[in-house]
């Protein structure tokens, strides 16, 4: 057929770069010493912005899992079937720990590590990332009863990828899932009715539903159930050890937005085995300490949402021309640009430092621990709230092309909501954060002491901190006002941190707009005098 046109002005796709060659990322990680995975990083950041881990991650979103509830004979089966490059993905990530593993390595700063390339590697699916997360964040609520940590923890912190319905102890390598969400309530757990009764063998017998329940393959779930000493967490495998498969069944794949290479399902317990984890009656203390770290992956997930948005967007920007100049000249295109670079690295930032509190709190250090209880709440809310905006401006900044699915924009910005939602949706989230103060009040002086690092160097940051304790000095009307305080702390310990550890441009840009008060509503609102061209080259920064 003969051309009717030539094409010209599209942009080439977007393959070959270092998903670890973000320098926010690295400002970040040197919170904490953890230089002896630079290689590594890098190595890992090569792998996911090629075209082959790109068109993994593109394929298992195309061709969601299926639920297979029966064989052709009408057996009760309950398996759900992926695609084969979830594998591969999910391959990858055990491979590099980015699951239990730093539970296992004494090396400083390998919780960081780990975060950091979880960050690197959701640039190639986020759907993947749900039981990687659950993985690495059962371990710490598994350890309240340490026989079973005994027997669990090294099978969940392997680097092997064993995937099949096996018993447990018999395989290489485990995953894990986590089971609170009923039908009449998620963000209020106490309401669970899934019953656990004790048998004469010390084991319990689980009757009852879940109404969310990520990640069904799983070989072993952390459930919620009231006990006869009231909600209680148990350790149920999908397999038992007779070789015969536990009374859990799958009922429903959920038909979701987003985070469609992931399967969340619906599963009724029919007599299902647990056993106890903690003590009885104690379920919630025991969950939160998983539901705290799928809170922090919930916080970097949407910061990797943000680095994606700002590399794309860029990337079209330099190749695409309007009006004669390249978009990226365009002063109101830069400002845009420059908008969304300040919010990821704000958001990158905040996300690695929180990941290094997580390994300082480990060796024992008090303002780190305080910090981290306080400063996740308050990111986990707000750096998760941001996202959606964010990634509807980046798909804008690609046009129509934007919206089209070949893009990868429409993936990004259906993924965006569901880091809210998760483990603490945003309300609960930013009540969350009020209830650490009221119940640590030495979290808050922790707070105000890391803030109280970068005082004097800025005006508009000690200004806003001023603020903030004005704010946080009444305590009138303190629920309806919770997502203003938390939004204001954020922002603040985001103003702290892009000055203490980030690039100045970030840091000015963020106190003048976000801080400052000179700065709309929607994003491409920062005042002149920014330095635009800086932020553009850090957030699209490929390695190349
Ligand atoms: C894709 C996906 C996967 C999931 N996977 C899992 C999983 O693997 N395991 C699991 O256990 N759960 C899972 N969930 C469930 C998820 O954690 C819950 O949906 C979430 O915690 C909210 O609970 P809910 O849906 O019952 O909403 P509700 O608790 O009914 O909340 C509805 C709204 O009310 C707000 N709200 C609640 N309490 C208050 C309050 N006191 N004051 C003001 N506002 C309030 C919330 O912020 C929310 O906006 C998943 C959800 C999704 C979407």
């Amino acid at each position: 057929m003969p051309a009717t046109h030539e094409v010209t002005n599209q942009a080439p796709p977007l393959y070959g770069f270092d998903a670890a060659a973000y320098p926010a990322l690295w400002d970040g990680l040197r919170t904490t010493d953890t230089g002896w995975a630079a290689d590594d990083l890098h190595r890992l950041g090569r792998l996911a912005g090629g075209e082959q881990a790109q068109e993994w991650g593109r394929l298992a979103e195309q061709h969601p899992p299926v639920l297979r509830t029966h064989d052709r004979f009408g057996h009760r089966i309950d398996e759900v079937e992926f695609h084969p490059h979830w594998h591969d993905l999910m391959t990858v990530a055990v491979e590099n720990g980015l699951h239990a593993a730093p539970w296992r390595d004494l090396r400083s700063g390998a919780h960081a590590v780990r975060a950091a390339k979880n960050f690197v590697w959701t640039l190639t699916d986020p759907g993947h990332i749900c039981p990687i997360s659950m993985t690495y964040a059962a371990v710490p609520a598994l350890r309240e009863q340490p026989d079973l940590a005994e027997t669990y923890e090294p099978l969940l912190a392997a680097t092997v990828y064993d995937y099949g319905l096996r018993e447990p102890t018999s395989k290489r390598g485990l995953i894990a899932g986590m089971s609170m969400t009923e039908k009449q309530g998620g963000s209020d757990v106490r309401a669970n009715t899934t019953t656990a009764r004790p048998n004469p063998d010390g084991s319990y017998r689980i009757v009852g539903h879940k109404w969310f329940t990520s990640a069904p393959m799983s070989d072993v779930f952390l459930t919620l159930a009231q006990a006869p000493g009231g909600l209680s967490c148990f350790l149920l495998p999908r397999v038992l050890p007779d070789g015969s498969r536990n009374a859990i069944h799958l009922q429903r794949l959920k038909d979701k937005l987003g985070n469609r290479s992931n399967a969340s399902s619906e599963i009724e317990y029919d007599g299902a085995l647990g056993r106890l984890v903690g003590e009885e009656g104690k379920g919630v203390n025991t969950i939160i300490q998983m539901v705290n770290l799928t809170r922090l992956d919930c916080t970097l997930g949407s910061a990797a949402g943000m680095r994606a948005g700002v590399l794309q967007a860029v990337h079209h920007a330099q190749h695409r021309s309007a009006f004669g100049t390249r978009l990226i000249e365009q002063p109101l295109m830069t400002n845009v640009l420059a908008d969304l670079a300040v919010e990821a690295e704000a958001a990158t930032v905040s996300a690695m430092r929180l990941a290094g509190a997580v390994d300082k709190s480990l060796a024992g250090d008090e303002h780190e621990s305080l910090l981290r209880r306080i400063g996740l709440a308050v990111m986990k809310y707000w750096v998760c709230k941001r996202a959606p905006a964010h990634a509807a401006e980046a798909l804008e900044c690609l046009g129509g092309n934007g919206y089209v699915e070949e893009s990868g924009m429409p993936r990004l910005f259906r993924e965006s909501p569901l880091m809210s939602i998760w483990e603490g949706s945003g309300n609960v989230a930013a009540l969350d954060a009020l209830r650490a103060m009221a119940k640590q009040p030495s979290s808050v002086d922790a707070f105000f002491a890391e803030v109280d690092t970068a005082s004097g160097v800025d005006s508009r940051l000690d200004d806003a901190v001023a603020r903030l304790r004005k704010e946080l000095g009444n305590l009138d009307d303190i629920q309806y006002r919770a997502r203003h305080i938390v939004e204001s702390m954020a922002m603040v310990l985001q103003g702290t941190w892009l000055h203490k550890h980030g690039h100045p441009a970030a840091a000015d840009a963020f106190c003048a707009s976000r801080l400052g008060g000179d700065w709309g509503v929607a994003f491409g609102t920062l005042p002149t005098g920014v330095d635009t061209a800086t932020l553009i080259e850090r957030g699209s920064a490929t390695g190349a």
